[in-house]
């Protein structure tokens, strides 16, 4: 008798685990062809340019609370086996990223609009649930099918010192709306999730991180032009309701992880120096040393599938893979910062009947139209490159750089499918030191066909 009222507990115990097994929806990393190893390898690559060239903040006491709230997060089950660290930027823009193996970067504005712990909590969850899902390098995988496999396996036996080099020769790089680090509604709603159940083993209330996201959505209605996570991070829909769901399958926790210090860190946070103010449009208020983004004069090879080119061995191939433009620039581009330093490859469809110097006109004004500060400082003048009847202008314009001018430098060549055109742009006290390395970029330039 006894033993049947067991069995029959048992079979109970059976129904009931999955019936919350068939609701708890398994969140698994999709395709990738990339190794975890390469994965590691990458971010360690990606984490030291940002290193270099954005404004990481090295305070022990903020670091300590940064490294307290990673390490619970990271302890768990659901962020994998990867090696994370963690580093706070100086930027007034409310926003994370985590790059592919674990680097993650948390935003000084982040801290600040932050109500509970919790809320940076979840944040910090949602990005390792994208380094936990591999959501960058599965990305990278679907969109460049052909050539990744060949040059990952070069890659593995070691043909290429840096995979980040790699990777750029087929325009994936840290760029504005990188493959790497924007992020499908898929994707998120999957980090969300996988984030909960993080949060929730870590001892943090995962509702926060829900609600945290709404918060931002509803600031962006407002007019607030610092909530930049979500362009990244594009709403699924539901955030809270979803997050609802998932913790009725979550095993019923006491939230106790909050240390009470947010406050005391906020203090310190506006305690810090003032950061350079952000000028013109840009949203971006880390504002670099432009000699560290000087190029190196070394180089490495661009191969597109229309053009190749040169560019300076510390500078990356950003934008996306198979569109039209290229743009050549420091990492600390990344996120919408208007590039100060920086090298614009692109093509455009000129109308019929229109000859190199209609055209170049034609460009001139878009580009002017784009940034009115800019001026032409010395007209077109004829020249030529690698056989092709070009043009070159030299334009002047306001730099993202505290109060400096910049050179534009615009040269356009006439070609069969229509205007070629390189923008090479550097702070006007910088332009001196860099003129032949612009030189050597335009006659390195070799069109397939
Ligand atoms: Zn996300």
């Amino acid at each position: 008798m006894r033993y049947r009222v067991r069995i029959f507990a048992a079979i109970l115990l059976l129904v009931l685990a999955s019936s919350a097994l068939a609701q708890q929806r398994a969140i698994k990393p999709g395709f990738n062809l990339f190794s975890k190893e390469q994965d590691i390898q990458m971010g360690r690559e990606y984490a030291a340019q940002i290193e270099r060239q954005m404004p990481v903040v090295r305070n022990a006491e903020l670091d300590a609370y940064l490294q307290r709230i990673g390490r619970k997060l990271a302890s768990q089950p659901e962020a994998g086996n990867y090696p994370y660290t963690f580093k706070l930027v100086r930027d007034k823009n409310i926003n994370a990223f985590a790059l592919p193996g674990g680097p993650t970067f948390v935003h000084t504005g982040l801290i600040a609009a932050a109500e509970t712990e919790a809320q940076l909590a979840g944040v910090m969850a949602h990005e390792i649930a994208h380094v936990a899902l591999r959501h960058g390098t599965n990305q990278a995988s679907k969109a460049q099918l052909i050539q990744l496999p060949a040059m990952l396996a070069g890659s593995l036996l070691g043909d290429s010192g840096s995979l980040a080099g790699t990777l750029a020769q087929i325009g994936i790089g840290l760029g504005a709306n990188s493959v790497l680090l924007k992020y499908s509604r898929n994707a998120e709603r999957d980090a969300d999730l996988l984030g909960a159940r993080m949060m929730s083993r870590a001892g943090y209330n995962p509702i926060e991180m829900a609600r945290f996201f709404e918060k931002l959505q509803a600031e962006t209605g407002k007019g607030n032009a610092f909530t930049s996570f979500l362009s990244d991070h594009p709403n699924p829909g539901d955030r809270v309701k979803a997050v609802q769901e998932e913790i009725r399958y979550l095993p019923r926790n006491k939230y106790t992880a909050d240390t009470g210090e947010l406050p005391r860190i906020q203090k310190s946070i506006q305690g810090l120096p003032e950061p350079p103010k952000p000028r013109g449009q840009s949203r971006n208020t880390g504002n670099p040393d432009p000699a560290a983004s000087r190029p190196s004069g070394r180089f490495k090879q661009f191969q597109g599938r229309e053009v190749a080119f040169q560019y300076p061995d510390n500078w990356e191939v950003h934008g996306e893979p198979g569109s039209d433009q290229v743009t050549v620039a420091p990492v600390s581009a990344v996120f919408g910062q208007q590039l100060g330093y920086a090298l614009i490859v692109s093509f455009s469809e000129m109308p019929r009947n229109t000859d190199l110097r209609a055209g170049t006109e034609q460009l001139l004004k878009q580009l002017q139209k784009e940034n009115p500060s800019m001026k032409v400082t010395q007209t077109a003048r004829r020249t030529e490159v690698n056989k092709y009847q070009g043009m070159v202008t030299r334009l002047e314009s306001d730099s993202p750089y505290t109060g400096a001018r910049e050179v534009d430098l615009v040269v356009t060549l006439d070609r069969p499918g229509g205007l070629f055109f390189l923008v090479f742009i550097a702070p006007d006290k910088e332009y001196p030191a860099v003129q032949r390395t612009f030189e050597q970029i335009l006659q390195s330039v070799r069109f397939a066909n």
